[in-house]
């Protein structure tokens, strides 16, 4: 008896003349549970072909033996039996597989009058992709194009976007779920906008087939008509020189030889007139804000905060075109003023403010900085600087081409840097006007700009050991990343407090020395290092665009709390161990966002606190921005928190 064991354990016994025999013990002869067994445990055929798998019952009595496959999808079957004296087999003849029954099993079940077992076979079925849905995107958290595919085996999916290859920046990933024998998965989007509209081609692929789709998707609306020309050239760019041409003909006569030459020397009167009054008062800065500050335009430019700032500052008017203007021919041309000379609300341009000289012969250089577009920038030792030492290390910046306008510029800067002291600026100690170049000296900042400083202390920084990239050390910790934002944060709050707009705070244009120190300090020349940072707009103007709120990118209205703003993005860079912002889109897709009200993801290790700072930064309307001195308040409330508090709040 082949279940005895189980027999035993039921304790089952019979009653023969008042005794008891167990059942186990007794010799009952045609009692067998059935046995089962199948020529396949699991059945790989492709779709479309046909295949057999046999099921084998034996036991006493012998069993009856069938297939269970209602559950199939299309599966035509065919069963065969054969009786032999002590096995019942069965065959099960699966026709023209479909892919839908892969991961599906058969079920062989024998049974008698003593019991029932069954063994299944698992299907696995080969067959091409299928694209069961695709869908327009949905927001979740995310912008997703959700899609089902099938395809056994798993296939590999490729996207196109307009019949180009999607690249791996233009999303943020592809969630996929298996599950049984589908995959749904969403393309999720970082921030689309509407360069992302347009048709998502999905294109599964295994080795036996290819499946494709095709769905529209449509993000936002271009905010635009046409192209997106946010800075018209005559609005923005370095101002075109009305074209004076004078065009003489060999045949015209003396007399018109000499009309024209009267009219090039009236010509370039004008434009001698013209180039002392944007000297005057326009010519572009380096310090802070990079772009040109000498806007020469053919329309007003109403929307400009520079305006307000001219207010009260008179033209030489030989011209008698009025304040902020020149005349030429028929045409008025606005002069904006530099608003770096002319601090917000002041107008506090000090021409009594003593610069100090100093000797060229007291500067020895030692060895290159780095380099920005206005000069090279050199480690020297400075003698007789200070009353203490006989000789310091300072940083030199040397002025490439030392133009009459340029010198002009340089002892405006050279003021206006004297002017500002504050612990958290970068000290300026004068200038060297003997010969050429025009040297500023500043305090030599040992760790250099901020920016590379974070990259160099971030996870993906290598340092060279033997020759060989090693990772290094040590990360920038929470706590020491709160102390380099307290000390920008306190540099700022002195800024505002002398109404002073920088226009172009990051972390490029600051500067750490020992002792983790970290001050303001740049002075437009870090450009060329930095120029993907940059916008061109209108052939020389460079903005820094991914640092801009949305009035500064449209109207070009720059105040403390633009500046404000800056920080924000500066804090961001801070966490991020000096990742370009928005550095996964191209300069017009983050015009597009920043103009749109998006703004910079929480990075992975900032604290909640900090990035609500960020979001107060980037509130759209300039009033509704925490102001600086605030921030201030509140970094150093939190840096005043443990270092373990910090690291648990990252
Ligand atoms: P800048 O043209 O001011 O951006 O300077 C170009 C590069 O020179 C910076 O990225 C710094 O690495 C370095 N540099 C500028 N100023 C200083 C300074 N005061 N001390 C040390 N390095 C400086």
């Amino acid at each position: 008896m082949k279940n005895e064991a189980s027999l035993r354990e039921q304790n089952l016994f019979c009653t023969m003349r008042n005794h008891n025999i167990t059942l186990h013990r007794m010799n009952i002869s045609q009692c067998d549970v059935p046995e089962v067994s199948v020529s396949h445990s699991s059945l790989e055929v492709h779709e479309g072909d046909n295949a057999v798998v046999t099921c084998n019952g034996s036991g006493s009595p012998l069993p009856d033996v069938d297939w269970t496959v209602s559950h199939l999808h299309s599966i035509s079957t065919h069963q065969t039996n054969v009786n032999w004296t002590n096995v019942h087999s069965i065959n099960l003849t699966l026709v023209n597989v479909s892919g839908e029954d892969n991961g599906s099993n058969v079920t062989c079940i024998a049974e008698n009058v003593v019991g029932m077992t069954k063994t299944t076979v698992s299907l696995n079925i080969y067959y091409p992709p299928r694209i069961l849905s695709l869908r327009e995107p949905v927001v979740h958290l995310e912008h997703c194009i959700e899609f089902t595919v099938r395809g056994n085996p798993y296939p590999v999916l490729t996207w196109y976007h307009n019949d180009q290859p999607l690249r791996p920046v233009d999303f943020i990933r592809q969630e996929v779920y298996k599950q049984d024998t589908s995959m749904e998965g969403c393309l999720l989007f970082n921030k689309p906008t509407h360069y992302y509209n347009g048709n998502y081609t999905l294109i599964a692929r295994n080795k036996f087939g290819i499946a494709n789709q095709t769905v529209y998707a449509h993000f936002l609306e271009q905010p635009y008509p046409g192209e997106l020309t946010y800075f018209p050239l005559a609005d923005l760019g370095i101002s075109p020189t009305p074209p004076i041409s004078v065009t003489h003909k060999p045949e015209e006569d003396t007399f018109g030889v000499s009309i024209a030459v009267g009219l090039a020397a009236f010509a370039c009167v004008l434009l001698v007139v013209l180039f002392i009054v944007i000297n005057k008062y326009g010519r572009r800065s380096k310090f802070g804000m990079k772009g040109p500050v000498a806007v020469i335009s053919g329309e007003e430019d109403s929307a400009s905060p520079l305006h307000h700032i001219n207010h009260g500052i008179t033209t030489p008017n030989s011209l008698d075109a009025g304040p902020d203007t020149v005349v030429i021919g028929m045409t008025r041309i606005p002069v904006i003023e530099n608003p770096q000379y002319f601090r917000q609300g002041h107008n506090c341009h000090k021409p009594d403010t003593y610069v100090q000289y100093i000797k060229k012969r007291d500067i020895i250089l030692k060895r290159e900085l780095g380099e920005g577009a206005f000069g090279k920038v050199f480690l020297a030792e400075c003698y007789n600087l200070s009353p203490t030492k006989d000789k310091m290390l300072v940083a030199v910046k040397a002025l490439k081409d030392p133009t009459m306008a340029a010198r002009k510029d340089f002892q405006r800067e050279a003021e206006l840097l004297t002017n500002l002291q504050h612990d958290h600026i970068v000290k300026f100690y004068g200038v060297c006007g003997d010969g050429d170049p025009l040297i500023m000296v500043f305090e030599y900042m040992k760790h250099g700009d901020l920016n590379k400083f974070l990259r160099a202390h971030g996870p993906d920084a290598m340092i060279l050991v033997d020759g060989q990239p090693r990772q290094t050390k040590g990360d920038l910790g929470l706590s020491q990343m709160l102390h380099i934002a307290i000390q920008i944060a306190s540099g700022m709050v002195y800024l505002a407090s002398q109404h002073f707009v920088h226009r172009d705070l990051a972390t490029r244009n600051c500067l750490v020395g020992a002792n983790l120190l970290v001050k303001i300090g740049d002075f437009g020349m870090s450009r060329d290092v930095y120029s993907t940072d940059y916008y061109r707009v209108g052939g020389h103007t460079m903005l820094p665009i991914r640092w801009m709120p949305p009035e500064s990118i449209m109207y070009r209205k720059f105040t403390t709390e633009s500046d404000v703003w800056s920080f924000g993005v500066i804090l961001w860079e801070i966490f991020t161990y000096g990742k370009q912002p928005w550095f996964q889109l191209s300069n017009t897709e983050v015009i597009e966002c920043i103009t749109q009200g998006r703004v910079l993801e929480r990075p992975r290790v900032v604290p909640k606190e900090i990035y609500d700072i960020m979001l107060g930064c980037w509130q759209r309307e300039p009033q509704l921005r925490l102001n600086i001195k605030e921030i201030y308040k509140i970094l150093q409330a939190l840096g005043k928190a443990s270092p373990i508090y910090l690291d648990i709040l990252g």
